[in-house]
């Protein structure tokens, strides 16, 4: 089977089990007419993350890159009324555009969006104190997978969920001898949870609308 089966197969999945959403289709309207790439999470995956979400209770989400918070939006969408979302991106415009889809989509009140490297941000967040998340979703710059994961366990509490997206790169994960950052950077990161006693963690290669890659997944434990 070829891309254009798994497009049509999201499709037809999204058609059953995506009842349309108006918000959603605005904001990925507005990423578009701002010129963000179509990075984004695909809608079935998006919505894969808001059922992990409810399944974890989770009211304290950390999301590392944001684009145009369209996976910011499904994530914040499983929220309790008293829950919250830390959201990092680098790209002013992205963070703009982002800004603009919470408050189309009425979630703005339950995310906070710090825009900046978000390396420093993470380190910012560390001198506030901050409490652990239930929840952290590593969607950023790949070559800095690695610190991300060491700011996710950072933040983290027996029990926490970290989801990293993009980690299997059409197969280029497998490449030892990789000159792009970005599988070096993945590469890293599966180093590091390999080696990681206290996350249980494994990963799923995916085919989809938007091609084929793969997401890990893991659970922090004492
Ligand atoms: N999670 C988003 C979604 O599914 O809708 C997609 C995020 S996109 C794959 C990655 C984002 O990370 C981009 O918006 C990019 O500007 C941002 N980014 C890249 N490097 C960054 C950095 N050093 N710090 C913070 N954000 C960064």
């Amino acid at each position: 089977k070829d891309a254009n089966t798994w497009k049509k197969v999201d499709d037809y999945i999204a058609e059953r089990l995506l009842p349309y959403d108006p918000d959603l289709e605005k904001v990925l309207s507005a990423n578009r007419e701002a010129g963000l790439p179509e990075i984004d999470v695909t809608p079935t995956q998006g919505k894969l993350l808001h059922i992990w979400a409810r399944m974890q209770g989770a009211k304290r989400i950390l999301e590392i890159g944001t684009l145009g918070g369209y996976s910011t939006i499904w994530l914040a969408r499983a929220l309790p009324a008293d829950g919250s979302i830390v959201t990092l991106e680098l790209d002013p415009l992205h963070a703009r555009v982002a800004r603009s889809n919470f408050a189309l989509a009425g979630v703005e009140r339950q995310v906070e969006l710090r825009t900046g490297e978000a390396l420093a941000q993470l380190a910012q967040m560390d001198k506030e104190g901050t409490e652990p998340f239930d929840l952290i979703f590593i969607d950023a710059d790949k070559p800095n997978n690695p610190f991300y994961l060491q700011w996710a366990l950072r933040f983290s509490r027996p029990g926490t969920v970290i989801v990293g997206d993009n980690v299997v790169r059409d197969g280029e994960i497998i490449r030892a001898d990789s000159e792009d950052p970005r599988v070096i950077g993945v590469r890293s990161f599966f180093d590091l949870l390999s080696r990681e006693p206290q996350v249980t963690a494994t990963a799923i290669q995916t085919v989809g609308s938007k091609g084929y890659d793969g997401f890990a997944i893991g659970i922090v434990h004492d």
